[in-house]
Order: structure tokens, then C-alpha cells, then sequence
């Protein structure tokens, strides 16, 4: 075992990971990266799908990132947010307000910009200030309510976890949370309202039912409301939930629930850690068998950087992380209206001031990064790019279909889950502990190809600069990986 893999495996604990499957077997050390392309201590080389756990935009190494974080370095690497202002973060700040805001959005406006540190600080600042905001200015004698959606994951942190509905994850942690409500993912694929026969497509395609999905939310709204509390936030993941398992959501589906939840006076907290910054692409149809990458006939809201906007619904809050920097470092922020800044606007003794705030905050060297990200993704180069890869993606996924064990596949723009089951014509699932997804991924690792599959949903969510070619090599490992592993 090479010196590097032996020191991890006395020392290190990985995140989300059985340690005792990772001390079985030598790890990947990753040495370096560029463009699509991760490289470890052997000299293997292996495609990044799954863009580092859903954080690189742009590939590893990008001259104009790695420029911006040198050319910060030589000045300051990091001050303290808290008493002092500094450049990038003010110019951050000002560029996440300009693309949060495209024009024909509707009548909120995200006009201030907290920072954090990753997701779940992102999502954690959104739910305290919602909390606030909700106590102080709408007077309701009950305590401030949330609701989010079912297998949620908006993070680890105990308010994140509290607002998601991962029992695999969360479970263990019950004694801890607080209570949030959910309401039904609009999840095609296996929803018991979904009496169509499986067919060979995404399940959004040929699902035949009532929305039920929608009147169940209303429902749930209106039971709230009768209680005399009506929620005060509810939080979602627009067009798909990523750690949920990749479940994509059917066209106007945001668009309407969204609407209920207003009517309810109800603010709506957008979790954009996983969609932001282009992640969902273009709004294109769901399923086309056009080969053109050119995007037709959108709106503003629907080429915005924003999933959320590709739905025509601006949230009172935003919360971004992983892509904000372009994948390169950790940073966040949690973007909301003047309204919800106004609500701890006070007098000193008030103790109006929200009370939270991290050492880290506003850091100069993440927020240097996120300039020059922002700047590529609003480049010609990134647009082209991005087109011919969700085209690119859309087209490959297509041939994946042959594979049996493809249940569904569903696209958001440039992500997509692939869902293995035991029998598509049935939609069995594998069971648990024959870790399908896993073996697969595994399978695929051994082909050049990495990615980490959300239980037998497998993730790709290459970085923009993932060439055509490089997305085949990615197909054919899945089809190889699955040739092996269910031979
Ligand atoms: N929200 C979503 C939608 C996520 O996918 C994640 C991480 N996978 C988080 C929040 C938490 O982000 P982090 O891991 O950076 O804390």
C-alpha cells in the first residue's frame, strides 16, 4: 500500500463513510486535477463526475481562478467580517445581488448577501433569520413552523438536519432536532398517485395521475393555516433533490407550490447549495431528441444561474455553497430581501442584531475565487460549453436505457440520477444491503470514472468542462460497471 494511503488509513475519518469497508481496501489518494480530470498517487488517471462532490464548475486548475486566488494571496489571504468590511467580499456581495435578480423575476429582490462557510451554515443562517423575521414582525403567538420535503437533506448541521427528512442520515440524531413538517416529494418514479406501467423513459414523461403531489401541499398548507399558525418557511431544493436521491421535479410543480405557500404568507427558502450557478441548465425540455445545444426561445428567468428562476419563483431567501467559488474553496452565503434586514434594524440595546456569524466569515481568498467563478460563468466560452454538455448528456443518457437495470433516468440540465433497480418492469429495488449503487461505482473507479452514488441512484454531474468525449468514456464505464457487476 503506497506510504500516503497507509497514513489515512491510521489517522483519517471520512465523512458519510463505513470506516470499516474503507479500511478494507486501499484508497484513491488524489494528487492532482485539471479540467475534468483527477489524477492520484499512482499516476492513475480518472474522470471527476461527480465534479468533487458537487462543488467544481469549471474543471481543476482553471488558469483564471488559480490567478484570482494567487493574485488575493499576495495581498491578504484573510480579516476578520467581524468590524470590518473588505474588497472582494464587497464585490461579491454586489455580483451575487446582480445574478440573483435577473429581470422579469416577479416583485421580491434579494438585496443583502450573508456569508458562511459551506452548505449547511448556509441553510442554518436562512432558518434563524426566518425564525427572527417570522416572531418579530408577523406576531404569531405559536412558535415559528417549517416545512420541507420528504428525504430531504439541506445538511449536518442540527437546524439543517432538523429540516431535512433523511432517515438513513438523521435518524440516529432524533433526540437532538426540533419538529418540521414535510410534505411529499414529487418523486414520478415511485409515487403510489403514478398509475402508469413502467416504461423505458423518465418517469415525468409518461407518469399518468391527478398532481396529486400539489393537492397534498395545498392540503397540508391549509391544515396549518386552520391551526392559526400558518408555516413560516417552507424550504425546498428547486427542480431536484440532490441527496434525496436525485429526484427531479416535474415541470410547473415549484411554480404552483410555490404559490400555494405564498397565499399562506408563507416564506420560501430556496436551497441552491447543489442547483446554483448553472447546475440545471437551461431549462430545456425534459426529454428531447434534439441534437441542437442551442437553447430556444427562454426567458430571462430561464437562462438565470438560478434553479429557482427556471420555475419563474424568486425565494425570500437563497442559500449557495459548492459551486459559489467555483468548487476551489469553502464559502457560502444565504441571500435575502431588505424586508428581512430591516426586521433587525434596532437600537444597540435592542439586541436586534442577528446574532451569528462565523470566524471565517467573508473570507478574502473564497471570495476571490467566487469573483473570477462568477466572471467565467458569465463568459460566451462557459455558455457554449454548458449547452453542448447538457446536450451532450442528454443524448448518452438516452443509450443507457439498454442497460436492464435502469429503472429511470432524470435529468436536470447537467445532473443526472440513474436509478438501478432489480426489475425495471416492476421497479423492484435492490436491497439495501446488496449495495448495488456502490458496487457499481466501485466498478466504474476501476474504469477511470468516479462518482459516489446516492443509495442505487447513480450521480453524474461532470464539470462544465467535461468534453464530449469524456461524457461517452463516462456511459460506457456505467455500462461496463453494470455488465460486471450484474453478470
Ligand atoms: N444542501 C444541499 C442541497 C446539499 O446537497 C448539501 C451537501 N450535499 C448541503 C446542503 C450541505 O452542504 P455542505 O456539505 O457544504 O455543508
Amino acid at each position: 500500500m503506497h506510504p500516503l494511503a497507509q497514513l489515512d488509513q491510521r489517522y483519517v475519518w471520512h465523512p458519510f463513510t463505513q470506516m470499516r469497508d474503507w479500511l478494507r481496501q486501499e484508497p484513491i489518494v488524489i494528487v492532482d486535477g485539471r479540467g475534468a480530470v483527477l489524477r492520484d498517487v499512482k499516476s492513475k488517471e480518472y474522470l471527476d463526475a461527480n465534479s468533487s462532490i458537487w462543488t467544481n464548475l469549471h474543471g481543476h486548475q482553471h488558469p483564471r481562478i488559480n490567478a484570482a486566488i494567487r493574485r488575493q494571496l499576495g495581498r491578504i489571504a484573510h480579516s476578520s467580517a467581524l468590524g470590518l468590511a473588505n474588497e472582494p467580499a464587497s464585490l461579491l456581495a454586489k455580483q451575487l445581488v446582480r445574478v440573483a435578480n435577473p429581470r422579469g423575476i416577479g416583485e421580491t429582490k434579494l438585496e443583502k448577501v450573508f456569508f458562511s462557510d459551506d452548505g449547511s451554515t448556509a441553510l442554518e443562517v436562512a432558518l434563524k433569520l426566518a425564525y427572527e423575521f417570522t416572531k418579530r414582525t408577523r406576531g404569531r403567538k405559536r412558535e415559528p413552523r417549517f416545512l420541507s420535503l420528504a428525504g430531504a437533506y439541506h445538511g449536518d448541521t442540527v437546524g439543517a438536519v432538523s429540516l431535512g427528512h433523511s432517515d438513513l442520515f438523521h435518524k440516529a440524531y432524533s433526540g437532538l432536532l426540533f419538529k418540521t413538517d414535510k410534505i411529499p416529494a414529487p418523486y414520478c418514479y415511485r409515487c403510489p398517485f403514478n398509475r402508469a406501467k413502467p416504461q423505458r423513459a423518465d418517469a415525468r414523461m409518461y407518469r399518468n395521475c391527478r398532481h396529486e403531489c400539489v393537492s397534498l401541499a395545498a392540503r397540508a398548507f391549509r391544515a396549518q393555516a386552520r391551526r392559526g399558525n400558518s408555516y413560516a418557511a417552507f424550504v425546498f431544493e428547486p427542480l431536484m433533490q440532490g441527496a434525496a436521491g436525485m429526484i427531479a421535479q416535474p415541470e410547473d410543480w415549484l411554480r404552483d407550490v410555490s404559490a400555494i405557500a405564498r397565499d399562506h404568507g408563507t416564506l420560501l427558502i430556496a436551497d441552491e447549495v447543489m442547483t446554483g450557478f448553472g447546475r440545471t441548465g437551461f431549462g430545456a425540455p425534459l426529454s428531447s431528441s434534439t441534437r441542437s445545444p442551442q437553447p430556444s426561445n427562454q426567458t430571462p428567468a430561464q437562462v438565470s444561474l438560478f434553479a429557482s428562476h427556471h420555475e419563474d419563483v424568486q425565494p425570500d431567501f437563497l442559500c449557495v455553497a459548492k459551486g459559489l467559488t467555483g468548487g476551489y474553496l469553502p464559502m457560502a452565503a444565504t441571500l435575502t430581501t431588505r424586508g428581512v434586514f430591516d426586521a433587525f434594524l434596532g437600537e444597540y440595546e435592542e439586541f436586534k442584531t442577528f446574532f451569528h456569524g462565523h470566524s471565517f466569515t467573508a473570507n478574502q481568498l473564497g471570495a476571490a475565487a467566487s469573483l473570477a467563478s462568477l466572471g467565467l460563468l458569465n463568459g460566451a466560452a462557459s455558455l457554449g460549453a454548458r449547452q453542448i454538455l447538457q446536450a451532450t448528456l442528454r443524448n448518452e443518457l438516452e443509450n443507457l436505457w439498454q442497460i436492464p437495470q435502469v429503472g429511470d433516468i432524470r435529468q436536470a440540465g447537467l445532473v443526472a440520477g440513474i436509478e438501478l433497480v432489480r426489475d425495471w418492469r416492476t421497479r423492484e429495488p435492490f436491497a439495501l444491503k446488496e449495495r448495488a449503487g456502490i458496487r457499481v461505482c466501485e466498478a466504474m473507479a476501476r474504469r477511470g470514472v468516479l462518482t459516489r452514488p446516492v443509495g442505487n441512484v447513480l450521480v453524474l454531474m461532470p464539470p462544465y468542462c467535461t468534453t464530449p468525449r469524456q461524457v461517452r468514456k463516462i456511459t460506457t464505464a456505467i455500462h461496463d460497471a453494470c455488465a460486471e457487476v450484474f453478470r
